[in-house]
């Protein structure tokens, strides 16, 4: 009987060649995913099937799925191997996954795990210091095979148990991805996606919004962390923040994240976006609702014989932010004065 193994699958180029390579050597490969409000692949959750849950349904292999939670916020806010060049938390992200994957073994009757990293492609987790890092702190040590780069690191358990055959096993290393290309070719692999894993914590736009939610907010909620990915979005004040919504579909999104304090603002005069207006506290906002309209009155459309837009104010609450009125005028603001306060 062939041994059970765990393959880490993103559903990216390396991770899908690893699988179909491990399946090939007789490998039992059960498939775990994990996954997080910062994954951009499309996920089960959205309505659709993951890139993930597509290769294992195509190679024929059972696959379990994870999400990463609270434990995983709080993780990003204060990781304790450090941040990359953006708000990526690679180590302490891998050191998770690998940690979690380990209490999963005994549940899936899985002997070792295995990934598609690739030594060197990736500038802070996948150097060697750093893998030998995530294994001791995940207490993985010996239990990671490496298919794709096996030969660069000692045998671990599977080859030494003789599970697997190291004779088999590559030696790809480098940021290059020609070899994996070739590679994924030769086990015709035709279709892949996210070739570099799909994760907004690596890109530099939706980490500027990261970054200024955790410095104004307190207690962040994987709510505040989704609504990073919609609109439009202004630091009007330590207070409040305005989203603007893009299209018809982020506008109804939008409206779905107003929370207690919050206040959303209509054009009522012409066609427009919905703003959300983020606020801390019901009171003080005067000055930032009225920037937040200018702002939002870019957005819609011009109105014959007036500069002016009219907005509506709806509040979750009636009875709170009794200082707020029920509708403003607003102008539009310059696009200068826009681009100081975005992120
Ligand atoms: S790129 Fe994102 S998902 Fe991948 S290890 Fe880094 S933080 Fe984790």
């Amino acid at each position: 009987m062939s041994v059970r193994a765990i393959g880490l699958l993103s559903g990216g180029l390396d991770s899908t060649i690893a699988v179909k390579f491990m399946k090939e050597m007789g490998i039992d490969v059960i498939a775990v995913n994990f996954f997080s409000p910062f994954c951009t692949c499309t996920h089960k959750s959205s309505g659709c099937k993951s890139q993930a849950v597509k290769v294992a349904e195509e190679f024929d292999i059972p696959i379990k799925t994870y999400f990463q939670g609270e434990e995983y916020l709080k993780m990003i806010q204060n990781p304790k191997f450090g941040y990359g060049s953006q708000m990526n938390p690679c180590v302490d992200c891998r050191i998770m996954m690998f940690a979690r994957t380990k209490e999963i073994m005994g549940e899936l009757d899985a002997k070792f795990i295995f990934t598609g990293e690739v030594l060197g492609q990736r500038p802070m987790s996948q150097r060697k210091d750093s893998i030998n890092k995530i294994d001791r702190e995940a207490g993985v040590k010996g239990l990671v095979l490496r298919p794709l780069s096996a030969k660069h690191f000692n045998p671990t358990i599977p080859e030494k148990e003789g599970w697997v055959d190291r004779e088999k096993l590559l030696d790809i290393s480098g940021r290059s991805r020609k070899p994996q290309m070739e590679l994924a070719n030769e086990l015709e692999i035709i279709e892949y996606q996210c070739a570099s894993g799909g994760c907004l914590l690596t890109d530099k736009f939706f980490s500027n919004r990261l970054r200024d939610l955790f410095e104004y907010k307190k207690d962040v909620t994987l709510k505040d962390a989704r609504l990073l990915k919609l609109g439009r979005q202004f630091r009007l004040s330590d207070n409040c923040k305005a989203i603007i919504g893009r299209d018809e579909s982020e506008n109804n999104s939008i409206e779905k994240y107003q929370e207690e304090n919050d206040l959303l603002l209509f054009p009522e005069n012409t066609k427009g976006p919905v703003t959300l207006l983020k606020l801390n506290n019901s009171t003080g906002n005067e000055e930032s609702i009225k920037v937040a309209a200018t702002f939002a009155a870019h957005y819609c459309k011009k109105i014959e014989g007036t500069e002016k837009v009219v907005f509506s104010l709806k509040q979750h609450n009636e009875n709170k932010c009794d200082n707020i009125p029920e509708t403003i005028e607003s102008l539009q603001a310059g696009m200068k004065e826009m681009q100081e306060k975005v992120i």
